[in-house]
């Protein structure tokens, strides 16, 4: 997480003035615009930052408290601090972190003063890590055959949610006011449940956000979602089998500002080919060879998985179905390759003529064999 320090996302020291506060300000403004960084997520998240920080900095009454509670310590901004390890490691989202300060020390009237703003950012953000984190996408996908033996890359296209380009996942239209939620009070969740027990969730009205616009932004509908397409290159490794699955982290759906993507859950699904099958590791494939060439021997070309032609011996009198072993030009996997077995169609001759058919009568009354 970046440095959430009103001072050095201004790039002030401690004791500026309000005038250089003034001054830094609008120079930073001016940088990272809306307008003049269109779809540009990071600028529109930096101008929120900086506008959030000068709110606070600019008014003397704020600075003042937000300058105790710096020195106290109670932003820590190595994400360490005691607000966000206590509503980290409980899995509790930002709200419960602020309770649990305000309990400590007396924040006064800081919700009613727009200040709520501050929790959300600085304690929210890191334990709604945890919560925030997006779905995991599931897909199959399909891959030609010698990918998968041999390993190679594929393009998936996938719908999956991201921030609105058009308020940068504020949900807020441009121009439009942002007020503190009236539901959560500004904190982004709200508690359910009694006695000892309260379970955090996140506030509905606000979608966790603890900030209401006056207008939603028309792209997304005040989501600060929208769904895209984006094509993903996938990486098939070598010896990859039908059902065989990898998981690809954070290429899911995105989440919600601050949080970590989900995961991308792929299932691989083999195309079959025309002339291999998979048996194992070993990849079976039939060549024909005529009458004559299985009669007397030949020498016959055969195609590998690597697209290598190895040229095999038939011996003189091998039968239809006779197989071959071509060692090492199976599938691979880890150190170990499989071997290709190539098995022998003996085509026969349709249709002989009358001096072929006379000469086959020839051969067959020489070889002593009854037809
Ligand atoms: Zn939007
Ligand atoms: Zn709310």
């Amino acid at each position: 997480m970046a440095s959430q320090d009103f001072y050095q996302l201004l790039g002030v020291a401690e004791s500026a003035t309000a005038e250089e506060i003034k001054k830094a300000y609008r120079r930073l403004a001016k940088q990272y615009h809306p307008d003049a960084n269109l779809n540009n997520p990071q600028a529109a998240e930096k101008f929120k930052q900086i506008s959030e920080a000068h709110g606070v900095l600019s008014d003397a009454e704020k600075r003042k408290k937000y300058d105790q509670m710096r020195r106290l310590g109670a932003f820590d901004f190595t994400g360490r601090g005691a607000g966000r390890s206590g509503a980290g490691s409980q899995g509790r989202p930002g709200g419960a972190a602020g309770g649990g300060f305000s309990e400590t020390f007396d924040f006064g009237d800081f919700g009613s003063m727009g200040l709520g703003d501050i929790f959300s950012s600085i304690f929210g953000r890191g334990a709604k890590r945890d919560q925030a984190r997006g779905e995991t996408v599931e897909t199959t996908l399909a891959v030609p055959f010698r990918v998968a033996v041999l390993g190679g890359k594929v393009p998936v296209t996938l719908t999956v949610g991201g921030a609105c380009p058009a308020c940068a996942g504020s949900g807020a239209a441009a121009g439009a006011s942002v007020g503190q939620c009236g539901e959560c009070k500004g904190r982004g969740t709200i508690s359910f449940g009694q006695g000892g027990f309260a379970v955090n969730r996140p506030c509905p009205m606000c979608r966790g956000r603890g900030k209401v616009p006056s207008q939603q932004c028309p792209t997304c509908g005040g989501a600060g979602e929208v769904r895209t397409e984006k094509t993903v290159l996938i990486s098939v490794p070598a010896g990859t089998d039908t059902g065989t699955k990898i998981r690809l982290k954070g290429q899911g759906e995105a989440s919600a500002p601050g949080g970590q993507p989900g995961d991308l859950l792929v299932t691989f699904e083999v195309e079959p080919d025309r002339f291999f099958q998979r048996d194992g590791l070993d990849l079976k494939c039939t060549v024909p060879v005529n009458l004559a060439q299985a009669v007397l021997g030949t020498k016959i070309k055969v195609r590998t998985v690597d697209g290598k032609k190895v040229v095999l011996t038939i011996p003189a009198g091998s039968p239809p179905g006779k197989k071959f072993r071509i060692k090492g030009m199976g599938v691979p996997k880890g150190d170990a390759r499989g071997d290709q077995l190539v098995e022998i169609a003996v085509t026969m001759p349709e249709k002989l003529s009358e001096e072929q058919a006379a000469l086959f009568r020839q051969f067959a009354d020489r070889a002593g064999l009854v037809y």
